[in-house]
């Protein structure tokens, strides 16, 4: 075996090849960025290189510098992780050229399966089903739009050396065909380099199914089951489960031989993955499922797969490049089980799910026997950089239901402080009728995502809670002098007193009246709640309210802190007293950027009139565009910014006047 790897990739992946290679006894080393000099993926390894700054093209994509520092580090082998340079032919040679093993397989593999295209017609020659559509060279609008036509609507036009979801436009109409081409290429051309595009036929509320598949150099493939990723928000995974819901053994196995096939045509070695698309209007038959694509790398959902199978994929594919044969035939692979994985994301579901920046002021996942795959600590930054994922969550048990209950409860006790997260959205999908009754569809959340995204309302109990809690009620009095425990009050000689608390841009003012020791009441509309304070713990404490018991946890963030009570998380905004008015007036008259990233487009000059709603500024940030409206009517006072300018998060990128009178 291999005695030094170096891995090159960052966060949580990087993390969990570490973790196998350790317990292998096997030493690693860490490439990092500018930007990721602290951070956990360099902590856990045995060595570290710096490979550049912080943007990914000049640290995590450069293979030439990766290429020096695994030469300088000794090691013999580089793992690539997924993204990145994981699925780079021209990356997989150089490291073969440099004498070292790529862990993965060989670069014609990864030329084989890089353009959707010529994968499918591979796939086709070698008999495995693909989806219906145009996959040749004739490239031509008018031939194309004719193929769509003889296909019949809905298409889905793919750029061919599309991944992530880009380059990818559904058409229901002809008439809709010629711009929504357009709009593809120009995307595919921005993203890849790359313009040319298949048509296929879209299958409507399908499965998305994919097979883990292993191969050897000795020429063994087999298969490890399937893995059902349906739940999908803009064609990208959100929660993955094993086995599929529904799956019968006829089907599994015929999607299972056609995985095989697929990897035995190019030679396959190492871990990968063939993704089906399932027509489910009648349920799951085996002439149902079509070849979308190969992905010639580790998976990020491959979790799910170790849970049910108990295998760790990293382990095999080390043995794998190192020469060794597979460890077990296919006759020797059973499932165990049923697991689920939840990724976990710094984004803002209720404001489309915009990627969220910052730094984590407080992270904590279950104490149980949850799987977390995390990159990140308690008191890392989120940066604008690279992918926000926070963690994966892994969960395993005997049967679905109860797998998807300890997800449920996995999530629920999960806490996140400082970036706006997907939790409670999680938890919400965990929870979703369909999916919990086992029919997940790829449409599913685009569907259900308004009752999926909704903030939460503050409720009596949560309110009144939040208003003691600003009070400093989390704070043990000293024996002897109850008065102490309520701060500042006793000071200023009054025992009642106004809290204001936002919640979601809401404002609540609330007269909290100190009864005692620990003991307040809460005036909330015309109502008066008994609040009685007990149970303190690092963090929290119990309450009694109204005279039912819940447990709390307050955790502090940049502007207030987040309320943990009865299994849902609120975020409170504690204005401050004494400049809240100068601040609110600053927030209506400057136009501030929300997070780091470029500036595009700036629609307005100094001395232009504006309408409350007018689109201002146009940033990209994190791959997103993002248009900054107008907050109200007025005059462009000045212009801080211009096109093509970077910004920090919190930058002014204008301000606006009163119109004069
Ligand atoms: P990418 O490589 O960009 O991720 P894929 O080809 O893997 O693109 O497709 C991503 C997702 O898009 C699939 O998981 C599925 O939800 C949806 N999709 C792809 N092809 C079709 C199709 N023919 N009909 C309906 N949905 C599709």
């Amino acid at each position: 075996m291999f005695s030094k790897i170096l891995i090159a990739n960052r966060g949580e992946i990087a993390c969990r090849i570490i973790r196998t290679a350790r317990r292998l006894g096997i030493r690693t080393v860490a490439v990092y960025s500018d930007a990721d000099a602290g951070a956990l993926h360099v902590e856990l390894a045995d060595e570290a290189f710096r490979i550049g700054a912080a943007s990914a093209s000049e640290s995590y994509l450069s293979a030439e510098r990766i290429l020096a520092a695994a030469l300088r580090s000794g090691a013999q082998a580089i793992h690539p992780g997924y993204g990145f340079l994981s699925e780079n032919a021209e990356f997989a040679e150089s490291v073969e050229a440099a004498g070292l093993a790529f862990i993965g397989p060989s670069a014609a593999a990864i030329r084989a399966m890089g353009l959707k295209d010529a994968a499918k017609a591979l796939m086709e020659q070698s008999g495995v089903p693909v989806v219906p559509g145009y996959h040749g060279d004739n490239q031509d609008a008018a031939f194309l739009a004719e193929q769509a036509a003889g296909i019949g609507f809905p298409v889905l036009i793919k750029a061919r050396a599309g991944g992530g979801g880009k380059g990818m436009r559904r058409v229901d109409q002809p008439e809709d065909f010629g711009p929504a081409l357009d709009a593809a290429r120009r995307e595919a051309e921005a993203a890849f380099g790359d313009g040319a595009v298949l048509i296929e036929k879209y299958l409507q509320r399908p499965r998305h199914i994919e097979i883990q598949v292993f191969g050897d150099s000795h020429g063994n493939v087999v298969h490890l089951f399937e893995r059902d990723c349906s739940l999908q928000r803009r064609h990208q995974k959100v929660i993955e489960e094993a086995p599929a819901p529904g799956m019968t053994a006829e089907m599994r196995e015929a999607m299972g031989e056609a995985a095989v096939r697929a990897a035995q045509a190019i030679g396959y070695q190492g871990a990968g993955t063939v993704e089906f698309i399932v027509d489910v209007t009648s349920g799951l038959w085996p002439d149902k499922f079509f070849f979308m694509e190969m992905n010639t790398r580790l998976q990020v959902e491959h979790p799910v797969t170790e849970a049910i199978t108990g295998i760790d994929l990293v382990e095999w594919q080390l043995r794998v490049a190192n020469g060794e044969p597979l460890p077990l035939k296919q006759s020797e692979l059973s499932i165990d089980g049923w697991a689920f994985e939840a990724r976990v994301y710094a984004e803002d579901p209720a404001r489309g799910f915009l990627p969220s920046t910052g730094t984590l002021s407080h992270l904590s996942f279950p104490n149980d026997d949850t799987r977390i795959d995390a990159g990140v600590r308690q008191g890392d930054r989120i940066s604008p950089y690279y992918d926000p994922m926070i963690a994966k969550l892994v969960v395993h048990a005997p049967i679905r239901a109860a797998a998807l209950a300890r997800l449920t409860a996995a999530l629920g006790n999960s806490h996140i402080g400082g970036v706006a997260n997907n939790l409670d959205f999680l938890a919400r999908l965990s929870r979703q009728p369909d999916f919990l009754s086992g029919y997940p569809d790829t449409g599913l959340i685009d569907r259900e995502v308004d009752g999926l995204t909704t903030v939460k309302v503050p409720g009596e109990t949560a309110l009144t809670l939040a208003a003691v809690l600003s009070l400093g009620a989390l704070r043990s009095p000293p024996p002897g002098d109850p008065w102490v425990s309520l701060g500042h009050w006793q000071h200023w000689g009054q025992p009642t007193r106004i809290v204001t608390v936002d919640h979601a841009g809401e404002r609540h003012a609330l007269r909290v009246a100190a009864r005692g020791l620990d003991l307040f009441a809460v005036h909330i509309g015309n109502r008066v709640v008994p609040v009685r304070i007990f149970g303190r713990f690092d963090g929290g404490c119990h309450a009694e309210v109204d005279g039912r018991q819940s447990r709390m946890q307050r955790i502090e963030t940049p502007h207030g802190f987040t309320l943990l009570v009865g299994g849902s998380a609120y975020d409170f905004h504690v204005p401050d007293s004494l400049d809240g008015e100068a601040e609110s007036a600053a927030g209506t008259d400057r136009l501030v950027a929300p997070m780091p990233g470029l500036v595009k487009l700036v629609r307005v000059r100094e001395g232009d009139h504006v309408s409350k709603g007018d689109a201002l500024i146009v940033m990209e940030a994190m791959k997103m565009e993002l248009t900054l409206p107008a907050s109200r009517d007025g005059l462009v006072e000045s212009l801080f910014v211009a096109e093509g300018d970077q910004t920090a998060e919190g930058t002014v990128l204008l301000s606006l006047k009163p119109e004069e009178a």
